[in-house]
């Protein structure tokens, strides 16, 4: 035995003991997606990286320090998508959506890559459950996706997140946040962090944003985006928080949520959770009238977010939400000897093809140790085959629970005849 080779810092496996978690949470955002009218898209874990220069902001975090960017072996820059938006809008551009129809309303899975400070709730490769919708500029649609994202986390039993909204407005109204972003932190310059005063000169509003304590602070004081809307943005806005209220979610408005990617306008808005500390921001997204523009193509209103599914599992754990357990295996069968084996083998293979979890041995152990395979996984019941099994062409299969044997032949009519041993198991007999 050799040094073995380690996963990269900041990654995760997902163990199959561990699956069954993530998977009850991707059906549940399946389903609820499904319900509100919306469809998979997959994209590629690469792009250019002009993609994200443009879609997602050359002053944003993301794009300035967190970026896996490399050149491939042609020469071209490609980048370890950040996020789902920028390639999830590049394909509603490059494959002409537009042509099918409005709104176009998708939904993925991504992986996600950030070089950032690993620790908990923060990672390196993560992934994300997003929403896009394409060609609206109505508040309706604000509010029908976090609508989405609502009963997504009401389906999962979530408790204590709460919702928080802001406005961000259109460029016209951040022109003049930003110039008064700009007077208010400029007074203060020096006691900035190296990161905000360059945001002073490249991207105000991001000041509100800061996490370091010190910019926190003075944060606190500083103008609020809200006095600046303009009439259509300050509308908008109102319109949102009444189909809120229709829907009836409740909500907060926040004036410093800001998100930290460039692209968003009007709506902005966060699903918090105080249950895992600091990295409590399970979900964010917002409005993105100017993407599509950004992008090369038409003005097109969007709008979407994404959840992190880490931190939402995390969330999950922490509140001792319990997550069933994965149905169990329903046969073992234990095959004595060579030809017992073969026949268990093919009998496990007709009771699979009827829709039912069957296994048997596969590493060539003796009975003791198949049968305590049988119960480390749960097999609700077991056979044994044997000479005298295969000479009657019949054996019992037992019901791992309440000790009960049932004779079943051992010919073609095996699977249906389990299934209806299993299933008077499983409903109750009717006799
Ligand atoms: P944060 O402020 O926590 O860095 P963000 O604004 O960068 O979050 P978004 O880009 O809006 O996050 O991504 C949406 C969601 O993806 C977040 O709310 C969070 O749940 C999750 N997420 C973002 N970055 C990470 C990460 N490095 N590790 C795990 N989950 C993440
Ligand atoms: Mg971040």
């Amino acid at each position: 035995m050799g040094v073995i080779t380690k996963k990269i810092k900041g990654t995760e496996d997902v163990l199959p003991k561990q699956s069954y978690r993530w998977q009850f949470v991707e059906n549940i955002m399946r389903e609820e997606a499904r319900n509100f009218g919306f469809r998979e898209m997959r994209t590629p874990v690469f792009e250019h990286t002009e993609l994200f220069q443009r879609g997602v902001g050359d002053t944003t975090d993301v794009v300035q320090k967190e970026m896996y960017t490399f050149d491939t072996k042609g020469g071209e820059s490609v980048t370890l998508r950040p996020e789902g938006t920028a390639g999830a809008a590049r394909a509603v551009l490059e494959h002409a959506l537009i042509n099918d129809g409005l709104p176009i309303k998708a939904y993925y899975f991504t992986s996600c890559y950030r070089y950032e400070k690993p620790q908990a709730g923060r990672l390196r490769e993560f992934h994300q459950f997003g929403i896009e919708e394409y060609g609206t500029s109505s508040p309706a649609a604000d509010a029908e996706v976090i609508a989405l994202a609502n009963s997504i986390f009401k389906r999962l039993q979530i408790k204590d997140l709460h919702l928080e909204i802001n406005s961000i407005g259109c460029p016209e109204c951040r022109a003049k946040y930003n110039e008064a972003i700009r007077e208010y932190f400029g007074k203060r310059v020096e006691e900035l962090c190296g990161n905000c005063k360059s945001r002073l000169e490249k991207n105000p509003m991001r000041l509100i944003d800061c996490k370091v304590p010190s910019c926190a602070e003075i944060a606190k004081d500083a103008p609020s985006i809200l006095d600046y809307l303009c009439e259509e943005c300050e509308n908008h806005f109102e319109q949102v928080k009444k189909y809120l209220e229709i829907a009836g979610i409740e909500y907060q408005v926040n004036p410093t949520i800001v998100r930290g990617l460039d692209y968003y306008t009007k709506t902005v808005f966060e699903f918090v959770s105080d249950a895992i500390g600091s990295q409590g921001t399970v979900c964010g997204g917002g409005r993105y009238d100017g993407l599509i523009e950004q992008l090369g193509g038409q003005h097109l209103p969007s709008l979407g977010y994404a959840m992190g599914i880490e931190r939402l599992l995390m969330v999950m754990e922490n509140q001792g939400i319990e997550i069933p357990a994965e149905e169990p295996c329903a046969l073992y069968i234990a095959g004595l000897g060579e030809a017992a084996q073969a026949k268990a083998f093919e009998l496990v293979n007709s009771v699979r093809s009827s829709g039912l979890a069957a296994e048997t041995d596969v590493v060539g152990r003796g009975l003791r140790p198949q049968m305590k395979y049988a119960d480390k996984i749960g097999a609700r019941f077991s056979m044994v085959i044997g000479d005298n099994e295969l000479e009657q062409n019949s054996a019992e299969v037992k019901n791992m629970t309440t000790g009960e044997k049932t004779p079943l032949p051992l010919d073609d009519s095996f699977a249906d005849k389990f299934a209806a041993v299993q299933l008077a198991e499983k409903f109750g007999k009717t006799e």
